[in-house]
């Protein structure tokens, strides 16, 4: 063992070697192999999309949502630029959430569950009407390229304009009006959505309506609990209706109010 001792203090690169072992052992314990026991913290980004993939699973298939389409344009839309910044945190929550001037982005429940009625499957050119903070568009845009939405507010249609082209949405077509009279010149569309509540279907969305196509619109009074309802214009021009859920949307108006 001494002479052991001896030859390492003697042999200067056997004394060299002992050190150079120790000096990384030593690093290797306080820089590398602590750290492996601390859990990687998530970047912004990372957290949103786990939050993204936790709606889906929790509020969205848990419901009944099937759809592959629906469920792969959820999983990948950025619902959090959608919304204004002070809420962000809370753009996978199950609800809707303000986004100004008196409007709401519906409850993603309520995005899947309507766009999955519309029975898409990729090729059909769709108009929204209400196009709010743009994320039912971006839904639509995940799934067919021929995405049209109109929004009465003025700021709001600005923003959602905005939001859609840095967001990558930048070929759906937007337009500041009243959605009450549709979008003429692009008629007619496979499918028709209207996120805001009307007491009646406008007639100029029915007869934009192509045959086979469907429409879809909460119908109800402002302010009181609306019936989300499907018409679908069958191929001899004639409409069959039917109810399918109990909602809350924001009012269909006729002239914008500026609230904010
Ligand atoms: N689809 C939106 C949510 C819509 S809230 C989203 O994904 O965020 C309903 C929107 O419809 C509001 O922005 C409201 O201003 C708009 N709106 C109400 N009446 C309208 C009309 N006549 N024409 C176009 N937009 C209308």
């Amino acid at each position: 063992m001494k002479r052991t001792v001896c030859l390492f203090y003697r042999v200067p690169q056997l004394r060299f070697a002992l050190l150079l072992s120790l000096w990384i052992l030593l690093s290797g314990l306080l820089f590398g192999w602590g750290k492996k026991e601390t859990p990687k913290t998530l970047d912004g980004e990372e957290v949103f999309t786990r939050d993204r993939e936790r709606m889906v699973v929790t509020q969205i298939e848990a419901r009944g949502v099937r759809d592959p389409i629906v469920l792969s344009a959820l999983r990948k839309v950025p619902r959090h630029r959608f919304v204004p910044k002070s809420l962000e945190e809370r753009a996978y929550d199950d609800t809707p959430l303000p986004i100004g001037y008196g409007q709401t982005i519906s409850q993603p429940y309520i995005v899947a569950y309507m766009t999955e009625a519309l029975q898409l499957k990729g090729t059909e050119k769709v108009l929204e009407i209400g196009t709010g903070s743009g994320y039912q568009a971006a839904i639509l845009a995940e799934i067919t390229p021929h995405v049209y939405t109109i929004e009465i507010i003025p700021e709001l249609a600005d923003r959602a304009r905005k939001t859609l082209n840095e967001a990558g949405y930048r070929f759906v077509k937007t337009r500041q009006g009243d959605g009450y009279f549709g979008w003429e010149e692009e008629s007619p569309f496979d499918a028709i959505i209207v996120t805001a509540a009307a007491g009646h279907v406008p007639p100029p969305l029915l007869s934009q309506l192509k045959a086979g196509g469907k429409l879809i619109i909460p119908l109800g009074g402002p302010y009181e609990v609306q019936m989300l309802t499907l018409v679908e214009k069958m191929q001899d021009g004639t409409f069959r209706t039917n109810q399918l859920l109990p909602v809350r949307f924001v009012p269909f108006v006729r002239k914008a109010e500026s609230s904010q």
